[in-house]
């Protein structure tokens, strides 16, 4: 599988500290996407399953995780995994919020069980308006499982888009959702 980072705390894609990844493929090529150097499968993040569970593994048993949010690229565009994946996190917290370029009609026959909130649809940069957890605002956020409805609504109801900076061997990698204007 093709993963780019495995970052942790993630504060600013959902709620709590959430552990962040980042899959690798990606078709669309939205205009302005503020993630382009993970379009292409690069050999470089080429990772077995086993180390991406070893390092998540890693992260859990020394922190406090209050879910994850998997991202990219497109997680879905490496379906088979990101289904492996799933299953894998399941078993530590039920919070897995993913963001897609497909539509949840597009998608309407793939397995969604086990994921709790599905961020849908490309990225239009001419929407970009600020809205909150998403890109543009043609992009919807679908609370799937229930047990985490009230969770998310009263996050969406305080919450406020930030911008956080991690430390990664590739220079500064700037998480979040970021203005129209934001030069990568
Ligand atoms: S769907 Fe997301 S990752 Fe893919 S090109 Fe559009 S903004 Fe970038």
């Amino acid at each position: 599988m093709y993963i780019a980072r495995i970052l942790y705390p993630v504060e600013v894609l959902g709620p709590g500290k959430r552990i962040g990844i980042w899959f690798c493929g990606c078709p669309r090529r939205c205009k302005g996407c503020s993630n382009p150097e993970l379009w292409e499968f690069q050999d470089r993040y080429k990772i077995n399953f086993l180390t991406v569970k070893k390092l998540i593994s890693q992260i859990c048993s020394q922190n406090l995780v209050d879910g994850f949010t998997l991202t990219g690229g497109d997680p879905l565009f490496q379906y088979e995994d990101f289904r492996r994946l799933v299953d894998y996190l399941s078993n530590i917290s039920e919070d897995i919020l993913v963001y897609t370029g497909y539509t949840l009609e597009e998608i309407s026959g793939k397995n969604l069980d086990k994921i709790a909130v599905l961020i849908d649809g490309e990225y239009i940069e001419e929407r970009n308006n600020g809205c909150l957890l998403r890109g543009s605002d043609n992009q919807k956020i679908h609370i799937i499982n229930d047990h985490l409805k009230e969770k998310y609504e009263t996050y969406l109801l305080s919450a406020k888009n930030q911008i956080q900076n991690f430390a990664t061997t590739d220079g500064y990698i700037s998480v979040g959702i970021h203005r129209k204007e934001f030069q990568y």
